[in-house]
């Protein structure tokens, strides 16, 4: 195929690409913004096949069914909230994939026949232009080495992050030396790197480099814990991002480069909101350090004798007289699927003349839009989802906030309590309101394991139980009212 012809092709796609970004900005125009991007990854994925450097198509068709297969079956069986897992195991593919065109395109063009593993890291002399000539040739070789590194490190960070988010890896451990560990790490891959560029035959610099790489990307995620998880998952799609485009530059595909370069940037755009929203600085999060001290709070000392329960229907008292009254939704929204009831009980508010909105929190649920996604499908108007930093100045004149199945996102304690493991994170201010009414099963503490004072609060009332039914019970009693 005419290479101009392909390239034209590519950049449409490109241009496919950044509108559908645009379009996912906001909710109205996400799912056209989605099938924009689809569209422009169907047509170069098409282009590409058909570009005559292709060999084998056996290969290609065989990994695309399968590959097609696998992701029908987990994307259809997929939990929502199990969707950052998902991402997590999805971004560690994206790396593993980049590192595997690094290494087929690293041994092809040593020209190594290699039988056993033995042989990969068998001394090579390599011909001068193995590589490209000049500074062509150190691209191709700065490239390839980087794309190892970051594509090795993402695999292995992403299946830690997998595990951890699935609690089968429950407890957080750090390298010693911790950062400085974990620096020296990086100091030595690249080093590695630095070996494999000098002196491309060294093969065991190469092999040195993806495990120093696999090691670096289990140590940089297993010591974040907690709240910090949604960093790492964006942070790792950046990689993930970053790792494809260099892989392009190895292949010297456009459309790669155009679309890891959008991936990158885009994840760490949003690395940088979720960094603000749960208030750690990058370093932090690159350096895995961890929050410490939530085990020294006692939540006995806290609770005890302090909190106020009370039942659905006399909640529903309070809600007939209320002039506003803001929702701020979960993880537990999502666990309970109270999205739909939800909507039901801010109807029968709004039927009474009740001023209703959504306090949503960036970090609320398991990933970035989980709030949005659930309230939209519960076709909750766009414009009634607030944001945190616009919703938190009204909470003074809000009636009653009802929480919803959130605990850390409303944690005063963020705002309140320094030395706190979370103390920094921007929170909704939901204690400001008159009354606060927190549904959910009991006391027991949200993503970051620890206690939460609202519930003891003078204005703070329980309503335990799950938010679906407290919620379907409170609209029935109102609308009985
Ligand atoms: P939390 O995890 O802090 O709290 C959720 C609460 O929901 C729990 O305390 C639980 O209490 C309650 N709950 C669970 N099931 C039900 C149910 N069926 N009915 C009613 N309540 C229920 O959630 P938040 O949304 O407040 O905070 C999100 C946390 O997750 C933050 O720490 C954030 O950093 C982290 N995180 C966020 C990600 C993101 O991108 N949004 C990704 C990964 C982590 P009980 O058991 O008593 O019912």
């Amino acid at each position: 195929m005419n290479p101009n012809l392909v390239n034209l092709v590519y950049l449409i796609a490109g241009v496919l690409f950044i509108l559908g970004i645009k379009g996912l900005t906001k909710p109205k125009t996400a799912v056209r913004g989605n099938l924009l991007s689809a569209v422009g990854m169907m047509i170069a994925v098409i282009v590409t096949l058909m570009d005559s450097s292709v060999v084998n198509m056996t290969y290609i068709v065989a990994g695309v069914t399968v590959g097609t297969l696998i992701g029908a079956v987990m994307a259809l069986r997929i939990q929502m909230t199990s969707m950052p897992e998902m991402v997590a195991l999805l971004n560690g593919f994206g790396g593993g994939a980049s590192l595997s065109i690094a290494l087929a395109e690293y041994y092809s063009r040593l020209g190594l026949n290699a039988t056993s593993v033995a042989d990969l890291a068998a001394p090579v002399v390599v011909g001068s232009s193995a590589f490209g000539d000049g500074f062509q040739g150190t691209v191709t070789l700065v490239s390839i080495t980087l794309t190892v590194l970051i594509g090795a490190l993402t695999l292995t960070g992403s299946v830690i992050a997998f595990t951890k988010l699935k609690e089968i890896m429950k407890n957080s451990y750090g390298l010693p030396g911790g950062p400085i560990g974990n620096g020296l790490l990086l100091a030595a891959a690249l080093f590695a790197v630095g070996t494999v560029v000098m002196d491309p035959g060294n093969t065991s610099a190469m092999l040195m480099l993806i495990g120093l790489a696999f090691l670096l990307g289990i140590f940089l995620v297993i010591p974040i814990g907690g709240a910090d998880m949604p960093v790492v998952i964006a942070l790792l799609n950046s990689y993930s991002g970053i790792a494809a485009a260099l892989a392009g530059f190895i292949l010297g595909n456009t459309v790669l480069i155009i679309a890891g370069s959008l991936v990158g940037t885009s994840g760490l755009i949003l690395t940088n909101i979720m960094c603000v929203a749960m208030n750690r600085s990058l370093g932090n999060v690159l350096f895995g350090k961890m929050a410490e001290g939530g085990e020294t709070i006692d939540a006995d000392e806290i609770y005890a004798g302090k909190v106020t329960s009370a039942q659905a229907d006399e909640v529903a008292l309070i809600l007939e007289t209320a002039k506003r009254v803001v929702i701020v939704p979960g993880y537990g929204m999502a666990m309970a699927q109270a999205q739909h009831a939800v909507r039901e009980l801010a109807n029968a508010m709004e039927a009474r003349g009740t001023e209703v909105e959504y306090g949503i929190h960036p970090v609320a649920g398991r990933m970035p839009g989980h709030m949005n996604v659930l309230l939209a499908e519960a076709e909750v108007p766009y414009d009634k989802l607030v944001e945190m930093d616009k919703i938190n100045p009204t909470f003074d004149d809000t009636d009653v906030a009802i929480v919803l199945g959130a605990n850390d996102v409303v944690n005063p304690m963020a705002r309140d309590v320094e030395g706190s493991p979370i103390y920094g994170m921007p929170i909704l201010n939901v204690d400001y309101a008159k009354t606060v009414v927190v549904i959910k099963r009991s006391l027991s503490p949200g993503f970051a394991g620890l206690p939460n004072p609202l519930f003891a609060m003078d204005n703070t009332i329980m309503v335990y139980g799950d938010g679906k039914k407290a919620v379907i019970e409170m609209t029935t009693a109102l609308n009985q009212a």
